[in-house]
């Protein structure tokens, strides 16, 4: 391939990755930044506050081992968000202050704005909240390419629903709708279950038209997804995006073997006992036995509803490793254990309190499945690694991309038909024997869920493919970068960015 302008020059392309406060989001970006890192020439750095960095830090080592170096800049979370000292992070808040963290986001524009205008690098990545970055940098005549942690199948579905809002004519809550303007198969969707912004009035309701505005007027959209995995909603998004004039595209930000064991959980004593342990217990587990199950990194459930999961995975019979979270990122308590439980389930179920080392459990021989609540990292991640999805509980977008897993890929069943939705005050428990049955699809060696096993191991293949050289992802990637090299080049013999 032939260098770019300064790439053939030797000058080292600086990118600054800025991620939201969340680590569904911080963890592709750090993926996509340590993608960066291994192109000649490229020098990336995330700009992050410290206590956020330190959960990167296992990512960010091993990468540099490998000789593919991601630097560190850190600017100070914002004390007048009011949340204590080292809590940066959506999933370490309470429910009730996760406003804060909104606040947060306003609050790190003037952070944004001095360091990127004191270093001024080649590019800035930065996450879809942070809409101020396109003005600085369009200031500064250099590209802000907008990051967005979630796919083209929920922000085709969402961005229709802003458009249309079909979901204000409906009768109730619970009636089925039909989501217009979409390619594939006719998703439906009830009111419950849609992202909270689209319900009520929130920060997103009042930030929606800033964001989208900045996402236009970016230099383009990089989306944490892969071609193949949603390709008839990217051929619909690429086609408006390239009748607004910009550019979009996908990569999958799959991190390599050894990177996957550290990611997203910090350095801590804790986190490092965590992955010790589920590996060793995996270890002794039969192929295709165990089923994990994990819900993201703020998700956390009532004791009424653990109670009931932990006695639907007891009566499931499969063997079980299960991640359990308290709010606030607290010493989860064991109040929601039904009496004799732990004892039952010895040797059959592994509690993990805390935070467990999902992407390398998920890729461990010994998981047949995985029950989530559809994050999307998760899905990806899920996919990758070949495992069907039993969906369970959601928030946000999360219930829509469990429409992708279930009606359009067929992939994964989905735990409750009942009432569901994102409001935490309106969630209702789902019975243990919801959770049992549907576990119990995956048991069985033939029918619906061998069929949704053998979909799911295409999705290794698949995806590999994806970002192996070559592949959609590894392409979509490097002409990216390629367009960053020229657009230095041209700035340099000053053309300005439009
Ligand atoms: N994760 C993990 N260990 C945990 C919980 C979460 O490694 O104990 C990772 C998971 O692998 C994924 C991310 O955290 O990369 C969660 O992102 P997702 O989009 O699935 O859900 P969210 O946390 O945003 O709800």
């Amino acid at each position: 391939m032939a260098l770019a302008g300064e790439e053939a020059r030797g000058a080292k392309l600086r990118v600054f990755f800025i991620p939201f406060f969340a680590s569904g989001h911080i963890i592709p970006m750090t993926d996509l930044a340590c993608l960066f890192a291994k192109r000649p020439g490229v020098e990336p750095t995330m700009v992050i506050t410290p206590a956020n960095a330190a959960l990167i830090r296992p990512t960010l080592d091993h990468s540099a081992s490998s000789g593919h170096t991601v630097q560190l800049l850190l600017y100070p979370f914002p004390s007048a968000a009011h949340l204590p000292s080292g809590i940066e992070n959506l999933g370490s808040v309470s429910s009730d202050d996760t406003w804060k963290i909104h606040k947060a986001v306003d609050l790190s524009r003037e952070a944004h704005d001095r360091i990127i205008r004191e270093h001024t690098p080649d590019a800035i990545i930065s996450d879809i909240p942070f809409w101020w970055t396109t003005a600085i940098a369009k200031d500064l005549g250099i590209p802000r390419i907008t990051f967005h942690a979630v796919g083209v199948f929920p922000q085709c579905i969402m961005n229709n629903l802003v458009k249309n809002r079909v979901h204000d004519h409906v009768p109730t809550d619970s009636h089925p709708f039909t989501i217009p303007d979409l390619p594939g198969p006719c998703i439906k969707m009830v009111k419950s279950e849609l992202p909270e912004f689209l319900k009520h009035r929130d920060h997103l309701t009042s930030a929606w038209d800033d964001l989208k505005k900045s996402q236009l007027e970016s230099y383009g959209v990089v989306v944490n997804a892969f071609y193949e995995l949603e390709h008839e909603y990217c051929v619909i998004t690429t086609e408006r995006l390239i009748a607004w004039e910009s550019l979009v595209r996908r990569t999958v930000a799959l991190c390599d073997e050894q990177g996957k064991a550290g990611r997203g959980g910090g350095e801590s004593e804790a986190a490092r006992e965590n992955r010790e342990r589920c590996m060793r217990w995996l270890g002794g587990k039969e192929a295709g036995s165990v089923l994990f199950v994990c819900f993201g990194s703020w998700c956390y459930f009532e004791d009424e509803q653990l109670r009931e999961m932990a006695l639907g995975l007891e009566a499931s019979g499969m063997e079980f490793l299960w991640v359990v979270r308290g709010d606030h990122g607290e010493h989860v308590k064991t109040e929601w254990m039904s009496e004799g439980w732990e004892e039952r389930v010895k040797g059959k179920g592994l509690v993990v309190r805390g935070w467990a080392p999902q992407a390398a459990i998920l890729d461990h021989e010994a998981v047949g499945v995985f029950m989530t609540h559809c994050g999307w990292n998760s899905l990806l991640e899920g996919l990758g690694s070949g495992k069907p999805i039993a969906d369970a509980d959601a928030v946000f977008e999360q219930f829509v991309n469990e429409r992708l897993v279930v009606e359009v890929l067929k992939v994964g069943v989905r735990v409750w038909d009942g009432f569901r939705s994102t409001f935490e005050k309106e969630k209702v428990v789902v019975p243990a024997e919801a959770i049992e049955r549907a576990v119990r699809k995956f048991m069985e060696g033939s029918g619906e869920g061998e069929e949704m096993r053998k979909r799911a191991a295409e999705w290794v293949k698949i995806a590999g493919a994806a970002v192996a050289e070559g592949g959609s992802s590894h392409k979509d990637l490097n002409s990216l970068i390629d367009d960053l090299f020229i657009l230095q080049h041209e700035r340099k013999n000053g053309k300005h960015i439009e």
